[in-house]
């Protein structure tokens, strides 16, 4: 009998799933706004001309690709706090955040979890909206969390449920890591103004919290700066210790190159030094080192003031067009006469919570070949002009 018979067949990741049947579906037309991607008015997913450029002037030089440090690109890290935390950050002046480059957001994610668990031991516990992008949960439950989730979406105003989830975080023990979207919630799209963050943070110092902010969508929603509002308010607030994971796959449109960066902020210091030491000891543990391309092309636009004002206006052509097509959506059911789906405009990134039903999503992509999460997660990033009058008058046929 084979070593491996007892292996069980693990189940599929149902967003991959919905990719690999829209792949072999045959019909002529058919339009998959189930990706977590951004495409461009062509439907491709773009090359930046800044990265390019950084890409072509890094292969003319034909440079040797030796190993990186186990905490990766030290200009990379540097780049990246300046862009999380601002340069004129007091939390970056006083040394006190430690953070590496990671494979993508999620090995930030996973890398973060594995020492958080062993700073909190057996009662380890994180709190994650409802609902929320479904690695959180595989992530955390994997590295031995016990899961919670609070309060978030209200399906009624296609809003927050900010009244529901300040009283679920206000009922978590002290201790409790509480998993925060910082702009472009995925999958909702919406997310918590100044005023709303400033309540959390406050109520997350006061019940002894920690907060962990996922950022991956930075300059998705407002812009570099506003788009850090949490960050920046934690920084404001003298919040000792907090993490943030980021992710460059759609600031950069980098998805496959992995990168990502940990930040964690410490009290000190002296606490900062030894986090880093931990953040690398549990890289060692898992990967070792990470990649060299995709970071040194990041770096390359940040550490060029005129490539980053470029990649800047990058982001914001980005930005609008998403934000156009969130508009001509909306025009365009109004006009078929659908239901008002007026709220699309009010959420923000690449995702819409659409309200429609799972079997709305089943008639659209049975009916008209057009993909969606069972959710009613749209990406709206995959909207163009060729494709939104097909999806305008399909949801308006699916929403009768
Ligand atoms: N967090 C959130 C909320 C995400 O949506 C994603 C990507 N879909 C990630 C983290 C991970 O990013 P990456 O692809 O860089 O690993």
């Amino acid at each position: 009998m084979s070593f491996f018979a007892s292996v069980e067949m693990a189940p599929g990741d149902p967003i991959l799933g919905l990719t690999e049947t829209y792949l072999a579906d045959q019909r002529p037309g058919k339009i998959n706004l189930g990706v977590g991607i951004y495409i461009d008015d062509q439907g491709r997913i773009p090359l930046l001309p800044t990265v390019r450029e950084v890409e072509l002037a890094l292969v003319a030089t034909g440079k040797p690709r030796g190993y990186l440090p186990i905490d990766g690109l030290a200009a990379y890290n540097r780049l990246t706090q300046q862009l999380l935390f601002g340069a004129e950050s007091s939390l970056l002046a006083a040394g006190r955040v430690a953070t590496a480059q990671t494979i993508g957001g999620s090995a930030a994610l996973r890398v973060a979890a594995d020492l958080l668990k062993q700073v909190a031991g057996a009662g380890a516990k994180i709190a994650i909206s409802n609902p929320s992008w479904g690695n959180h949960h595989v992530v955390f439950r994997t590295a031995g969390f016990e899961l919670l989730d609070y309060r978030y979406y209200d399906a009624s105003s296609h809003g927050l449920d900010f009244a529901g989830m300040l009283e679920d975080l206000g009922r978590l023990e002290p201790g409790t890591v509480v998993l925060l979207h910082a702009c472009c919630h995925n999958p909702t799209g919406v997310d918590l103004d100044a005023s709303q963050w400033q309540q959390v943070i406050a109520l997350l110092q006061e019940r002894r919290l920690l907060p962990f902010v996922d950022m991956a969508y930075q300059g998705f929603d407002k812009g570099i700066e506003q788009d850090a509002t949490a960050v920046r308010l934690l920084e404001a607030s003298g919040t000792e210790a907090f993490v943030v994971a980021n992710s460059y796959s759609k600031s950069f449109s980098l998805y496959g190159e992995r990168v990502g960066a940990l930040s964690m902020v410490g009290a000190d210091r002296d606490e900062a030094a030894r986090l880093l030491s931990k953040i690398k000891q549990t890289i060692r543990a898992n990967y070792s080192s990470p990649s060299t391309h995709g970071a040194s092309l990041v770096a390359g636009v940040l550490g060029s003031a005129e490539l980053r004002t470029r990649w800047e206006h990058e982001l914001g052509e980005m930005r609008s067009r998403i934000h156009a097509m969130r508009a001509g959506l909306v025009d365009k059911l109004a006009a078929l006469g659908a239901p008002d789906f007026g709220f699309i405009n009010r959420q923000a990134g690449m995702f819409s919570y659409s309200g429609l039903s799972k079997a709305q999503v089943h008639r659209l992509r049975d009916e008209y070949a057009i993909y969606a999460l069972d959710s009613g997660r749209i990406c709206v990033a995959a909207l163009n002009r060729s494709n939104l009058d097909t999806v305008a008058a399909a949801v308006t046929a699916v929403s009768r």
